[in-house]
């Protein structure tokens, strides 16, 4: 998932925790609504925001960063300083039948992303009216897919034949506006962890072979019966314990 779910936990790392992320555009966002929403003014927003910048990275070069911060300090001037956060995403029953119905699994899950993702974009700009704004690429990823450009591109062509999305071009990527987006039909999915998000349709359809990881409770996809955790949690705890038993070996 590439999109910032919460801009208040950012927020949160960035001031206490000691975190700076990889996103520019992310960090400069809301550190400039976080100091315009405790009144400052402009010049001093902007300085407050440099000190944070210079206190967080070693090499502060003002060239990199001069023009993200002043064009968000001249957009946010007037605009509203709250922060957002999306704590889950409900998928209807509605919308998950008319995936199911698309009969191609490859296909429904690109369609689940789709979803996922506009979803997260009306809940962050309720002017978005479904609209999703991520990479193609972002959504193929999502979708836990390998596949060529070629087949990439029938994809979303198939989609938008089926009516389930429509595209509009703009000079710098394509957006696509999700047409299957039915709010007012019944729960039938709900998204608090967006990490392998696509397997909860897996799951929701019917798929077995999708477990919850016992450390960590990342969804993922069973490969052997006595499989207990994800690959990474796998890897610490056999790490811990070949730790554990060369330190009893030891004292023996
Ligand atoms: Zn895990």
């Amino acid at each position: 998932m590439n999109i910032l779910l919460s801009e208040k936990k950012l927020l949160h790392q960035i001031l206490v925790e000691d975190y700076w992320g990889p996103n520019k555009h992310d960090l400069i966002r809301v550190l400039v609504k976080h100091f315009y929403g405790e009144g400052l003014k402009r010049k001093s927003v902007k300085e407050e925001v440099e000190n944070v910048i210079i206190q967080k990275m070693d090499t502060y070069n003002p060239l990199v960063w001069d023009a993200i911060l002043n064009k968000y300090l001249k957009r946010l001037e007037k605009a509203d300083h709250r922060l957002y956060s999306v704590d889950e995403i409900i998928i209807t029953q509605d919308e998950l039948a008319s995936i199911r119905a698309i009969e191609h699994e490859e296909y429904e899950k690109v369609a689940f992303a789709l979803l996922v993702h506009a979803k997260i974009q009306n809940s962050i700009n309720p002017d978005n009216h479904n609209w999703m704004n991520s990479k193609t690429t972002d959504i193929i990823r999502d979708s836990k897919l390998n596949l060529k450009a070629q087949e990439k591109k029938l994809i979303f062509h198939v989609l938008m034949k089926r009516g389930l999305i429509e595209s509009s071009k703009s000079m710098t990527n394509t957006n696509f506006k999700v047409l299957f987006i039915h709010n007012e039909s019944e729960k039938g999915v709900v998204i608090k962890d967006f990490r392998n998000y696509v397997y909860e349709y897996i799951r929701a359809k019917g798929g077995t072979n999708i477990m919850e990881c016992q450390q960590c409770e990342l969804l993922i996809i069973k490969n052997k019966n006595i499989q207990k955790y994800c690959t990474d949690c796998a890897r610490v705890i056999k790490r811990e314990k070949n730790r554990l038993w060369k330190q009893e070996k030891w004292v023996q």
